[in-house]
C-alpha cells in the first residue's frame, strides 16, 4: 500500500515536463551519431576533444586488455592496483603539478569520498549554489555544517565562513560550472579561503583538457599551486574521453584519502585498459594544443551566431554554450522541433538546473567542423522562429 503513490509522482513529473527519458546511442561518440534508428548531429556530448573514439586511445586500451584482461578484479587495497592504474596516477600528478594522485572509479565517487574523509560532525563545507550535485551530495552525506554561498559571490562565501565556528573549513566549488558553462573566480575564493584558513576543493571536470595551456584546467589557466587549492578532482569521461576520475594534492592529503575513503576503499578499481587508455589521451590532450585552438573558434563563431539570432547565451568561455530558455515545456520544444531537423541536444531541466532555467545545454567538440555549426546555428534559427510564433499564438 505505502508505495502506491509512486505512480502518481511519476504522473506529475510528466505533467510538469519534467519526465526523462533515455535515448539508446547505436555509434561511437562523434559528431554524427545513429539514435533510436535515426541519424542525428550531436551538440550534447562531454567529449569535447573527440578523444572518446581516438584510434590511438582506442588501441591502447586494445593492447592493455590484451595484457591485462578486461576487469579490475578486486579494490585497489586488495589485489586490484595494477600497473596502468600506477603509471596513470603518476602521469597525472606530473600533469596537474601535485605530488600524488588518487584514480578513483567516477567522478561522483571522487567528490564522495574526498569531502567524507576529509569532514565531519564537527567541521564545516561551504559550497557554490550551482555546485555538481555530486559535490552537494558529498558535503551534506559528510554530516558537516552545510552552506550553500551565492554563485560565484566571495563576499558571500567570506561573510559565512567568518560567522562559522568549525575544526575544519572546506571551500568546495566546480572550476567549470557543468549547467552553466562559466568558470569559477578561483584566485579570489583562494584569498578568501586563506583568510579564514580553510582548504579550497575545486571540481575541474570540465576545465581539464579544455582549458589552460597543456589542458590542465582552471588551475592552470590562473596558476593556482597546492597551497591554493589543496584538493583538485578531474574526471575522465569528458575531455580525457575514457572514464574514471581522480583527485590531486599533497602526499598527507592521498596518504589520508586511502585510508578513510570509503568510496575508493569499498569499490572495485576501474578496469586496468581504461588507465592505459587513459594515459595515452593524457599524451595527446597535453601535445597537441590544435584541438583547444580549434575549440575556441568554434566557441568563437557559434557564439556570434547566437547573438545575431538574439538568442540568450551564458556567460561562459567554455565549450559548454548553453542557451537559455525559461520554461520546461519550452525547451523541450525547442529541442522536438531540433530534432526533426536532425539535430540531437538535450534539454536540461530542474532540478538539474533551478527552476525557471531550463536550457538548451549545447555542447562543441573539437571534433565538429565550421560546417555544422553553421548547420546548429540555421536549425537554432528556425526551431526558436517556430516556438516563438506557436507560443504568441497561443
Ligand atoms: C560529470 C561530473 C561529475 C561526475 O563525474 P563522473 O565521472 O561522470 O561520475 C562530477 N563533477 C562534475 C562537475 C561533473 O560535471
Amino acid at each position: 500500500m505505502s508505495f502506491t503513490d509512486l505512480h502518481l509522482a511519476l504522473e506529475q513529473r510528466r505533467a510538469d515536463s519534467l519526465y526523462r527519458v533515455r535515448r539508446t546511442l547505436e555509434t561511437a561518440q562523434s559528431p554524427a551519431v545513429r539514435v533510436d534508428g535515426r541519424d542525428y548531429l550531436a551538440f550534447c556530448s562531454n567529449d569535447y576533444l573527440g578523444l572518446a573514439n581516438h584510434p590511438d586511445v582506442i588501441k591502447a586500451l586494445q593492447n592493455a586488455a590484451d595484457h591485462y584482461g578486461v576487469g579490475g578484479g578486486a579494490s585497489h587495497l586488495v589485489n586490484g592496483h595494477s600497473l596502468p592504474h600506477h603509471q596513470l596516477e603518476e602521469a597525472l600528478a606530473e600533469f596537474t603539478g601535485r605530488e600524488r594522485v588518487l584514480l578513483f572509479s567516477t567522478g561522483y565517487m571522487a567528490n564522495i569520498g574526498a569531502v567524507n574523509a576529509l569532514l565531519g560532525k564537527q567541521d564545516a563545507v561551504f559550497e557554490d549554489r550551482l555546485n555538481h550535485a555530486s559535490l552537494l551530495d558529498a558535503g551534506l552525506l559528510s554530516g558537516a555544517r552545510f552552506q550553500r554561498y551565492l554563485h560565484n559571490d566571495t563576499d558571500n562565501l567570506s561573510k559565512r565562513m567568518a560567522k562559522t565556528e568549525a575544526r575544519r573549513k572546506l571551500v568546495v566549488t566546480d572550476g567549470v560550472f557543468s549547467m552553466d558553462g562559466d568558470v569559477a573566480d578561483l584566485p579570489a575564493i583562494c584569498k578568501a579561503a586563506r583568510a579564514e584558513g580553510a582548504w579550497v576543493m575545486v571540481d575541474d571536470a570540465h576545465g581539464f583538457g579544455c582549458l589552460g595551456e597543456t589542458g590542465g584546467g582552471c588551475v592552470e589557466q590562473s596558476g593556482l599551486g597546492v597551497d591554493d587549492v589543496q584538493v583538485l578532482v578531474g574526471t575522465l569521461g569528458k575531455g580525457f574521453g575514457t572514464a574514471g576520475a581522480f583527485v590531486a594534492g599533497s602526499d598527507v592529503l592521498i596518504e589520508t584519502l586511502i585510508q578513510y575513503a570509503r568510496t575508493y576503499i569499498y569499490t572495485t578499481s576501474m578496469p586496468p585498459a581504461v588507465a592505459a587508455a587513459t594515459l595515452k589521451s593524457l599524451e595527446l590532450l597535453q601535445r597537441e594544443s590544435w584541438r583547444r585552438n580549434k575549440l575556441d573558434a568554434l566557441i568563437t563563431q557559434f557564439r556570434c551566431g547566437c547573438e545575431q539570432l538574439g538568442l540568450e547565451l551564458m556567460d561562459s568561455p567554455t565549450p559548454i554554450q548553453p542557451i537559455m530558455i525559461g520554461e520546461s515545456d519550452q525547451a523541450m520544444a525547442i529541442s522536438a522541433q531540433l530534432e526533426q531537423q536532425g539535430i540531437f541536444i538535450s534539454a536540461i531541466r530542474p532540478p538539474t538546473v533551478p527552476a525557471g532555467s531550463a536550457r538548451l545545454r549545447v555542447t562543441l567538440s573539437a571534433s565538429h567542423t565550421e560546417q555544422q555549426v553553421d548547420r546548429l546555428l540555421g536549425a537554432l534559427e528556425s526551431a526558436t522562429t517556430a516556438i516563438r510564433m506557436t507560443s504568441t499564438g497561443r
